[in-house]
């Protein structure tokens, strides 16, 4: 006899029930719906595959990371309100942050592969995790990156193009961080709520910031920092135009997709080791700064 695809499917068939046959009457009732579901469960499984490759284009896979927002890193001290006591993380609470991310085998990865992962340009590691710190603080030169060098973990930092010195990072340290392995990238020139400002200004932070990095340091950052995680869709569309190819906001969790990519979600990393961890897993309550203002807004008024 050929080996037709039809004898062969028969004889599966036949195979199987064989199979079946020889198992005793209580077996055959436990395993028995279990083949039949095995066995209709293949053409379920490849219709339900192909429902979901229609239904959801390949821009829209989650792609899950945290990316950790970190603002200033200096030791504890006196005279901090509660935002500063959670938004300043202590240098010893950082170095604890970092070595638990390489303790659970973490694989810290710099924010453009993630920015290339929802634009279907590569993968990530299993476990990936991203590192940025917003306004370029001297503390963040001082403090935290020598726990990065220490542990080989790179990160992107976001600068305000026109706050450089003397409690933020001169040249010297930008160009120092560069060397360091570290991703510079823009926070703006000044640092304003960006979906209040003027055309003409709002232009000038987005573009102006590109241009002011280029001049300093020589690099051209595709990767933008929206001030205080304001956004809206002009302030996106401007952001855009400019050549950015994909820029952070504030809060939100731990998965982004490709729609996302103008408004990524993040976490904020705070001086709270159980909020950290919380974070880390996606919890929207990660963390609770009080008195529902914007964060870092605060921090800025209050330490400049
Ligand atoms: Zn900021």
């Amino acid at each position: 006899m050929k080996y037709t695809p039809k004898y062969i499917a028969t004889r599966s068939v036949t195979r199987l029930r064989q199979t079946v046959a020889r198992l005793d009457r209580r077996a055959r009732w436990t395993l028995g719906p279990l083949l039949v579901l095995l066995v209709f469960s293949v053409p379920l499984w490849s219709a339900a595959t192909r429902l979901r490759s229609i239904v959801l284009p390949a821009s829209a896979a989650s792609v899950v990371v945290p990316i950790l927002v970190y603002h200033s890193v200096a030791p504890t001290h006196a005279g901090q309100n509660r935002e500063q006591r959670l938004l300043d993380v202590d240098t010893a609470m950082f170095r604890q942050q970092m070595y638990y991310l390489v303790a659970n085998r973490y694989a810290v990865v710099p924010l453009s592969a993630v920015v290339d992962a929802l634009q279907g340009r590569g993968t990530l590691p299993a476990n990936a995790v991203a590192i940025t710190f917003d306004d370029g603080w001297l503390t963040q030169f001082d403090n935290a990156l020598p726990i990065l060098e220490q542990l080989h973990l790179t990160a992107t930092f976001f600068i305000i193009t026109r706050q450089i010195g003397p409690k933020f990072m001169g040249v010297g340290e930008l160009k120092a961080l560069q060397r360091a392995g570290m991703t510079l990238a823009s926070h703006s020139r000044t640092h304003p709520d960006l979906t209040k400002v003027s055309a003409s200004q709002l232009r000038d932070e987005v573009a102006g910031s590109r241009q002011d990095l280029q001049k300093l340091l020589g690099v051209t950052t595709d990767l933008f920092a929206y001030p205080y995680g304001c956004w809206n869709k002009r302030v996106a569309a401007v952001v855009q135009g400019a050549g950015y190819r994909a820029a952070r906001a504030l809060g939100d969790g731990i998965a982004n997709t490709g729609a996302d990519r103008y408004a990524l979600h993040s976490v904020l990393a705070t001086d709270d080791m159980a909020a950290f961890e919380r974070g880390l897993h996606g919890s929207l309550v990660a963390a609770r700064i009080p008195s529902g203002g914007r964060p870092h807004g605060l921090l800025l008024s209050a330490t400049r």
